[in-house]
């Protein structure tokens, strides 16, 4: 899951990326409203948690422009203490939640789940392939009703192929969304969590093709 975060408060903006990157996302933080509005033209979150008082561009302005392009991907804002205004504003022009500083952390990482979890396809936060059940929002998966044991990136990459399941995800795609950009993805990462997926898997016939040259597809027997 990709969140962005566009906080011009480096401290909190700080504070906000540790949170979320231990909570297993991939995070990228901008510190103004250009920035944030550049990035979310070429690239796919599942979450932008927004505030409001950035520089270059303001994040009504961002949030506007946003929903102008039809992005349906959730938005958090994130406002002053008592800004009233601030809030009524911002549901209005299409935030989904948000939040009043100071705010604690493990508050706004449950709001972020359940945004998440909203903004899922049929807003369901179990994904099911055969005997393989995800609960996304819950960070957990299931084999035949037993819990599989997965390292975060594990299940990460299982993520991706059950919400695309029966069509080919290539190795940027699944790049993309384990890692913010700071991280360095080692060439071979993501054939090893592949190759892990597979011996955890294989016992209940749920197989990973690869899909030479194109990349790989979760296939039902
Ligand atoms: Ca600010």
């Amino acid at each position: 899951m990709r969140v962005l975060i566009a906080e011009d408060d480096p401290v909190l903006a700080d504070g906000l990326t540790r949170s979320l990157r231990g909570a297993e996302y991939a995070v990228d933080c901008v510190a103004s409203g250009d920035q944030a509005d550049h990035i979310l033209i070429s690239q796919n979150y599942d979450l932008v948690i927004l505030d409001l008082g950035l520089p270059k561009l303001d994040g009504y302005e961002v949030l506007k422009r946003l929903r102008r392009r039809g992005a349906k991907v959730p938005v958090l804002v994130l406002t002053a203490r008592d800004a009233l205004d601030d809030r009524v504003r911002g549901l209005d022009l299409g935030a989904d939640d948000y939040l009043t500083k100071p705010f604690d952390l493990p508050e706004l990482e449950a709001r972020a789940r359940a945004l998440i979890r909203r903004g899922q396809a049929g807003g369901s936060s179990i994904l099911e392939h055969g005997p393989l059940a995800l609960d996304v929002s819950g960070r957990r998966a299931t084999l035949n009703g037993s819990p599989l044991d997965l390292s975060a990136r594990e299940l990460g990459v299982l993520e991706v192929l059950m919400m695309r399941s029966g069509r080919v995800v290539n190795k940027d795609q699944l790049a993309g969304q384990l890692y913010g950009w700071e991280e360095e993805v080692g060439p071979n990462a993501i054939e090893v969590y592949i190759h892990r997926l597979r011996r955890k898997l294989e016992s209940a016939g749920v197989t990973i093709r690869t899909i030479r040259g194109l990349g790989y597809l979760l296939e039902r027997p």
